[in-house]
């Protein structure tokens, strides 16, 4: 049975006042029957998990470097996320593969250092709108996860996102039906490479423009484990509802 999942990516908002927004959610959700991680600028990833103490909130980061120490400067890796107490981190976010240019072998390598650093890893994929209007969303996903999900993948050390590029952050939404296909092949595809058990329990999440009003019809979605909600994230207002709706 596949835990529920409501990630929250704060990208690069939010300053210490906003842990505030901790304290609301664990008010909301002091003990919740799914799992609820937040993915804060790594300023605050030390930070807020002493706000969420040993409760239900799980912090993340939103990016790791493939080596864990070096020459690199500006730069964030697993081990210093999971220095700080988080327990995931994201990685292959479509603004990271457009900004920084992070290609699927990158994506890859970044799991394995988050591995390595016993982080889960949420490995975003997604088609942008020219690939989806010239109807190659389904190889263009096949081929991410083939080269962004590592060999060792097992339900524990990863989460799969399936971000549609046009709709993060656009108020747009891919239809019921599209989120329906797209994780139905998602699993498809993890089953032909990993086996029915493993397959099955991997979580995959919807992301894109996810709000209160859209959450319960998305997450009654086939094959739908939850989301990974931007904007909707950063306020205790906005994400409660969508935690309560898985
Ligand atoms: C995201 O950044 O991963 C995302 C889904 O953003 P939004 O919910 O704002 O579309």
């Amino acid at each position: 049975m596949r835990r529920k999942l409501a990630a929250g990516n704060w990208k690069m908002n939010g300053t210490r006042a906003d842990l505030a927004q901790v304290d609301a959610l664990l008010k909301a959700h002091p003990a919740a029957s799914v799992d609820m991680v937040l993915c804060p600028p790594a300023t605050l990833l030390a930070p807020m998990v002493e706000r969420a103490g040993t409760c239900a909130l799980e912090v993340g980061g939103q990016y790791c470097h493939p080596n864990q120490t070096g020459a690199h400067t500006g730069d964030v890796s697993a081990k210093m996320i999971a220095d700080a107490g988080a327990r995931y981190v994201i990685t292959g976010h479509s603004e990271r593969r457009t900004d920084h240019g992070e290609t699927n072998a990158d994506v890859l390598d970044q799991t394995l250092a988050a591995w390595d650093a016993s982080l889960t890893a949420i490995v975003c994929i997604g088609e942008t709108l020219e690939q989806r209007d010239t109807g190659q969303t389904l190889t263009v996903l096949a081929s991410q996860m083939v080269g962004s999900v590592p060999e060792a993948a097992t339900g524990a050390n990863i989460v799969i996102a399936y971000e549609p590029v046009w709709a993060i952050g656009t108020g747009k939404v891919a239809s019921l039906d599209k989120i329906a296909e797209v994780h139905d092949f998602m699993r498809a595809e993890l089953t032909d490479r990993f086996g029915t058990q493993t397959a099955g329990a991997i979580r995959l999440l919807y992301g894109g423009s996810v709000k209160a009003g859209n959450a319960a019809e998305i997450f009654a979605t086939s094959n739908v484990d939850g989301a990974l909600v931007g904007g909707a994230s950063l306020t205790a207002a906005d994400f409660a509802p969508i935690v309560a709706a898985l």
